[in-house]
């Protein structure tokens, strides 16, 4: 049985659903301040243990009740700019949570873990597309607190066996081909899902964060990755992990790049809708390019993306909105 901290989220929700069809038994726990128990009760069906990570009284008795093999960790806060304004916030819970975590599991004799990480901890990218060797240097506390607990990775390998697959995400997005599953954070941030909140008609216009970056179009470039493909590459790493893999660290990308204005447009076609745009200044620690290579992963792990298509990207997550706000909104304008 596989335990999946955070499951109830976005990302961990969606690697529940590629460990069921991948056949795995899953158990989450999830403390609900941002995840959504519907999806982990009624759509997932899997058990969810309401709980912290900060509680180590609760995670032995998880530990002591269920077989439990390996855990994949996703229980973390993600908001860059909030971890500026709040960098305890993201300490305590991205660092001190995960090594209760770490230590329940370490005398539990639990010696597999997948952690999710990110490619925020490269700071402001040397080269591009980003290898794993590229430096390190966070320039956010979010970033710092996921580079901290890759260090304690291997830190708690060498002393106490722990395996680990670290997998750093580039931009996450998309949603589940079936439609059960999709991207809901409250408050929302992220640009594919506020770009469909606008087609939508949730919010009147979507704001451009800066239109002088040293780009094609002066907007950001971000490499956008399937969350299905995400999900299965996790599924993967720990396989690897079963079959006795050596601890290692791989990035998930998608291997191309699309600037803001790159991802409105094919929102259009994708929805047939008009969507707004405001033009605003650039929001601070936004590195204007951000592109992955994966080459490692899709090498050792074998793992092949199926959706790197961008509107088909854009097609599921609007699926989701679909379902989950109502079709309704302003009517279509086709472009
Ligand atoms: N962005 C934007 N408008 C928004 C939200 C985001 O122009 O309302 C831009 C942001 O500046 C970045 C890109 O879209 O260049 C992706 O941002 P997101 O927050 O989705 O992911 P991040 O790259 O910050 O992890």
């Amino acid at each position: 049985m596989i335990l999946v901290t955070g499951g109830a989220g976005y990302i961990g929700a969606h690697a529940v659903m590629e460990l069921q069809r991948a056949g795995y038994e899953v158990i989450v726990l999830d403390d609900l301040s941002y995840g959504h128990r519907e999806l982990v009760e009624q759509v997932l069906q899997v058990p969810l243990i309401v709980g912290d990570i900060h509680d180590r009284a609760l995670l032995d008795r998880v530990f002591a009740t269920y077989p439990i093999t390996a855990v994949m960790h996703f229980a973390a806060y993600i908001a860059v700019g909030e971890s500026v304004s709040d960098p305890a916030k993201y300490y305590r819970n991205n660092v001190v949570g995960t090594l209760t975590l770490l230590e329940a599991m370490t005398a539990a004799s639990i010696q597999q873990f997948v952690f999710s990480s990110t490619c925020a901890l490269y700071g402001i990218p040397q080269f591009v597309p980003i290898t794993e060797d590229h430096p390190q240097a966070p320039i956010s506390p979010y970033a710092a607190s996921k580079q901290m607990v890759e260090r304690m990775l291997s830190d708690f390998e060498v002393a106490y066996g722990l395996k680990s697959v670290r997998f750093r995400y580039f931009n996450a997005a998309g949603a589940d081909p079936s439609g059960q599953l999709g991207e809901d954070h409250n408050p929302e941030t992220h640009l594919i899902p506020l770009v469909l909140l606008t087609a939508i008609g949730k919010q009147s216009a979507i704001q451009i964060l800066g239109t002088d970056y040293p780009t094609r179009d002066g907007t950001c470039i971000r490499d956008y990755i399937h969350v299905t493909d995400l999900a299965q590459a996790h599924v993967l790493g720990l396989k690897y992990l079963e079959k006795g893999g050596h601890s290692d660290v791989f990035n998930l990308g998608n291997g191309n790049g699309f600037s803001v204005r790159e991802v409105i447009d094919a929102a259009r076609q994708v929805t047939g809708r008009e969507i707004q745009i405001v033009e605003r200044d650039r929001r601070s620690g936004d590195p204007p390019i951000l592109v992955g290579s994966s080459d490692k992963a899709q090498k050792t792990l074998d793992w092949q993306p199926q959706y790197s298509d961008l509107n088909e990207i854009l097609a599921h997550a609007w699926q989701w909105h679909q379902h989950r706000h109502g079709a309704s909104g302003h009517p279509a304008v086709k472009k």
